[in-house]
């Protein structure tokens, strides 16, 4: 096996372990073979193709999902596989409809959400809910939640194996739900799909392809926060959510 191809094979293992443990008996994709990774840069108009592809394949009944899902929940409840299990008061696994076509995915759970176990609730969160119903959505039409389920201290950035350990319930949610468009909120979530060395500045604004989801990068609320008084970066954040829009009403 070529040595490129381990860390994919890995991931791939760690999510299938993880989803027979929750009885989850979905189709996966093929494994990939050996050889060169596709190119991710999009040509000219085209979305560029994340790194690793969901087994988005077909839309699952409702009560298969809901099952799915719910079992996810529980172990996200449970779940003492990193440090940050440790320090939080509860796991916040995510919320909104199992049937979303829109999914905003964050960073990590912060303060508020610690004690609520519900994402987005806190300052970013409430501006987050206005940008889903200029939308035209409500948090109840769409589906919320992070990259780690449970809060980093003092709000740090998620370290990598904390998010690798985690990996497993967002590609479940993601898997089961297969919502057509995802936002990526900030960088974090950014670079789950699509890791990149460029700036936040110029992966914003850009579908990438994940599988046969659209993905959108944006600004996380609270850099929009962090930025109070600069109308530009609200600006940019609303011409992405308008792609977004154009996107889900496109049959
Ligand atoms: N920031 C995030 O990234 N997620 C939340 O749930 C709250 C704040």
């Amino acid at each position: 096996m070529a040595a490129k191809n381990r860390p994919l094979l890995a991931d791939l293992e760690q999510e299938l372990r993880f989803l027979s443990e929750i009885g989850a008996d979905f189709v996966f994709a093929p494994a990939a073979k050996d050889g060169p990774r596709p190119e991710r840069k999009g040509t000219a108009g085209e979305p560029a193709k994340a790194e690793i592809s969901p087994a988005v394949t077909a839309r699952k009944p409702a009560g298969e999902k809901q099952r799915v899902l719910q079992a996810a929940e529980e172990k996200i409840l449970r779940c003492t596989l990193c440090p940050l299990s440790r320090g939080r008061t509860r796991a916040v696994p995510g919320e909104g409809s199992y049937e979303a076509p829109l999914m905003f995915v964050g960073e990590g759970p912060g303060a508020d959400e610690d004690i609520q176990g519900r994402p987005f609730v806190g300052r970013a969160g409430q501006l987050l809910t206005k940008i889903v119903a200029a939308m035209d959505f409500t948090r109840k039409d769409v589906y919320i939640t992070n990259v780690v389920k449970c809060r980093p201290p003092q709000n740090r950035t998620p370290a990598r194996d904390e998010i690798e350990k985690c990996r497993p319930y967002l590609l479940t949610q993601i898997e089961t739900i297969a919502p057509r468009v995802i936002v990526c909120l900030g960088r974090v979530a950014t670079d789950f799909f699509h890791p990149s060395a460029a700036g936040m500045s110029s992966l914003r604004g850009n579908f990438v392809e994940y599988g046969n989801i659209l993905v959108m990068p944006t600004f996380h609320p609270s850099y929009l926060i962090r930025n109070e008084g600069n109308k530009e970066i609200k600006k940019l954040v609303w011409q992405d959510m308008q792609k977004v829009m154009a996107a889900l009403s496109r049959k």
